[in-house]
């Protein structure tokens, strides 16, 4: 019996600390169990990492409180602890991430265990209290409740379960996500070639790249991938880039194995610690999952399937800042599974990888039955505007082929990334702009709430009739999004049914199911949408695709603007032409001699990718150097350009300059967000592993609270 526990607490402390175990809870405390301790003059929760015969420490103290189940086992104790290195966060941290709130709060919702009375004498008041208590109950009481009524700690309840007192019995309900009926699939579809091939290399473990394109069959061959891993008992977790959107991935997946877990962001707590409990008890095969999925607490994992993999859905942007896709690697190294990302567009990072054998490649090079992909077109919208001496939000090709397909009663997409109906609202007086009090953005207007919304922090302000700041001036609105195209669709197909999808209008799942059944049921003859549509989508009617604007993501500086653009237009055009009849797309773009547009038009991927790789290696980006952003923020705008000035002073007098290259500090385009000031710096780092602990001293060198913090983003990807 171990004495002594080793605990990390859900704090940014990176440490652990010793705690003593009373002797009530020896039975109980084991790692991954979650406890409640002592720290400073507060309690805290944790989680047992480690148990010890001895301490070292003289003055310790003891445990409060600990659950009985195991929530993290060695390899997710493991790989919580690497996910803590890695990402400068505490392994408490890690683990709470890992873990989700659902089954670490004492009350799941989901009643699982029940308490009634047992046999024998209490010996303390507190058990006297409980055991009359649960003589006089008529049925046994859900555990939360029992604590409740009695008052008892858990740690109470325990001993007396232990001593016979009191008897818990266990119940499980039924797993309702799995009883959906399943879908008839008969899997009688011959692999080509090429998804032999692949499946060969995937056979062979590791981490395989699979690079094909929207429709070559890659989850063909992650379905068969999982089969074998399945049959030999073992299971497999599927990352999707946002699960309410791919739900014709989710019925295939349902459709091959019965035993599937679909892990909803929408699921209750409750939901979600049974589903959990579901999955570590082996009762789950398949998981398919966002990010968070990544630390599912499988039995014995054969295989991790990423999805999309170039998405930056998986990476996470709050603390612990991870990528799920490193995630998954690491884990299959601990576990000893296998890993697939697959990608029509692959991240250059893993491109880079391939290229240097960490990970294999495995192509899928034609969409299956040798359909075509889909012919690109790019408008010049300088010159369209140019010619028709306005500033059209269709131009007259798209106008035409949108024409000819619903005379052919086909369907067409219209992709813009921008919601709302105007972007800009300024004074045609003054040129006073209509920005969120709070960040540092231009307010968007929506039309059909009346109001200008902040998309950061999600303010909203009624549009004012004359301009606040000069007083006189009347506001005109610029810019387009969402629903302007919308409404302006409307106006040129009469008639026609144009619906919408984007966050605005998409707030539950029954939402996606209706707009996504009209499409596929024939109903919307024009979607118009934000990237959120540009995924997952696979109907056969869809015949035409159109990229309003291509160009917004060259308005944020960013290295990574050419690589989302080439991706954008790639994904969009995988839309279409999956049908008998083909597809076509158009791009417009201000843009037209752009690499990443031209390319991404031809699709020549390998071009645009030596081009990118050239282009990064010459100035010292990923995936030749490791990044990591220092975000400075805090109420007080002179204490934190004084805190970024001091952190950048300090990092470059730790780093010697040919190992680290310390930039700035300088203004983020987020300069103020939700009301605070913010700085950052980035460092660029030929090694990331030999840097992080020294960059983590100094960065906790500053005190981190509510008026001020340093925040440090490994890999970053929102560089705003
Ligand atoms: P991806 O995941 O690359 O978009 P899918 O695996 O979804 O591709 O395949 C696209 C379509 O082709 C699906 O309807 C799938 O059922 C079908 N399909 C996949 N592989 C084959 C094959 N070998 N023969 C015939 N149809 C196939
Ligand atoms: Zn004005
Ligand atoms: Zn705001």
């Amino acid at each position: 019996m171990s004495e002594f526990a080793e605990v990390v607490l859900n704090l940014p402390v990176d440490r652990s600390f010793t705690y003593r175990v009373p002797a009530a809870l020896q039975d109980i405390v084991r790692p991954g169990v979650r406890v409640k301790v002592p720290f400073g003059p507060r309690e805290q929760q944790g989680y047992v990492v480690r148990l010890a015969d001895a301490a070292t420490f003289p003055r310790i103290k003891d445990l409060k409180e600990a659950g009985d189940e195991v929530l993290a086992d060695e390899r997710i104790l493991e790989l919580t602890r690497w996910v803590a290195s890695r990402y400068a966060c505490s392994w408490g941290e890690a683990l709470n991430a890992a873990i989700p709130a659902g089954v670490k709060t004492k009350n799941p919702g989901q009643v699982i265990r029940l308490i009634g009375a047992g046999q024998g004498e209490a010996k303390t008041d507190k058990q006297k209290v409980a055991l009359e208590v649960a003589r006089r109950l008529t049925a046994p009481l859900p555990r939360a409740e029992f604590l409740k009524h009695t008052g008892v700690s858990a740690a109470v309840l325990s001993a007396m379960i232990k001593s016979g007192l009191l008897v818990e019995t266990k119940i499980r309900p039924e797993i309702d996500a799995m009883a959906e009926a399943l879908v008839e699939n008969p899997v009688d579809i011959r692999l080509t070639p090429a998804q032999e091939e692949a499946l060969r290399i995937v056979e062979q473990g590791g981490v395989i790249l699979l690079h094909g394109v929207t429709g070559s069959g890659k989850t063909e061959v992650y379905l068969r991938s999982i089969a074998r891993v399945v049959a030999q008992g073992k299971q497999a977790i599927v990352l999707v880039p946002e699960i309410a959107l791919t739900p014709q991935t989710v019925a295939r997946f349902k459709s091959r194995f019965p035993r599937v877990a679909v892990l909803h962001s929408v699921l209750t707590q409750a939901d979600r610690a049974r589903q959990w409990r579901a999955i570590r008890n082996g009762e789950i095969d398949v998981i398919v999952g966002a990010r968070s999925a990544v630390f599912a607490p499988t039995r014995a994992l054969g295989i991790i399937v990423l999805d999309e993999e170039h998405e930056a859905a998986y990476k996470q942007e709050n603390d612990p800042r991870y990528h799920a896709r490193e995630v998954a690697v690491q884990r299959a190294k601990i576990e000893g599974a296998s890993v697939i990302l697959g990608s029509a567009t692959p991240s250059l990072e893993a491109l880079h990888r391939a290229q240097s054998g960490d990970y294999r490649l495995a192509r899928l090079p034609g969409r299956v039955e040798g359909r075509e992909m889909p012919e690109i077109e790019v408008v010049d919208m300088a010159a369209e505007k140019q010619e028709l001496k306005r500033h059209p939000v269709i131009s007259r090709r798209l106008e035409q082929l949108m024409t000819q397909s619903m005379q052919r009663e086909e369907q067409a997409i219209l992709f813009l990334n921008r919601r709302g109906f105007l972007t800009h609202v300024s004074c045609r007086r003054c040129g006073w702009f209509f920005s969120c009090r709070r960040c540092d953005v231009a307010m968007t207007f929506h039309r059909e709430t009346a109001r200008a919304v902040c998309h950061y922090c999600y303010d909203s302000q009624p549009l004012p009739a004359i301009c606040p700041d000069c007083g006189a001036g009347t506001l005109a609105l610029y810019g387009m999004g969402t629903e302007r195209i919308e409404s302006e669709i409307k106006h040129l197909f009469p008639g026609f049914n144009v619906s919408r999808m984007d966050s605005d209008s998409m707030k539950t799942r029954d939402d996606y199911r209706r707009s996504l059944g009209a499409l596929w049921g024939g109903e919307t003859d024009i979607l118009v949408g934000t990237q959120m549509i540009a995924k997952g989508l696979d109907v056969p009617d869809v015949t035409l695709v159109g990229v309003v604007s291509a160009d917004t993501a060259f308005h944020i500086p960013d290295f990574r603007s050419s690589e989302r653009t080439f991706q954008l237009i790639t994904q969009v055009a995988g839309r279409t032409g999956r049908g008998e009849k083909g597809g076509r797309v158009v791009v417009q773009t201000f843009y037209p001699q752009h690499d990443a547009i031209k390319m991404a038009a031809t699709y020549d991927f390998e071009g645009f990718v030596r081009k990118e790789l050239e282009l990064r290696e010459e100035l010292g980006y990923p995936p030749f150097v490791s990044l990591v952003r220092a975000l400075v923020q805090g109420w007080n705008e002179k204490r934190v350009h004084e805190a970024a000035k001091q952190l950048g002073e300090k990092l470059r007098a730790t780093f010697d300059e040919s190992k680290v290259r310390v930039l700035g500090p300088a203004e983020p385009p987020l300069y103020k967000l939700k009301g605070r000031t913010r700085m950052h710096l980035l460092l660029k780092c030929p090694e990331l592993e030999p840097v992080l602990p020294a960059l983590r001293r100094v960065a906790d060198s500053f005190p981190s609270d509510n008026n001020l913090s340093v925040i440090l983003d490994v890999d970053p990807i929102n560089m705003l």
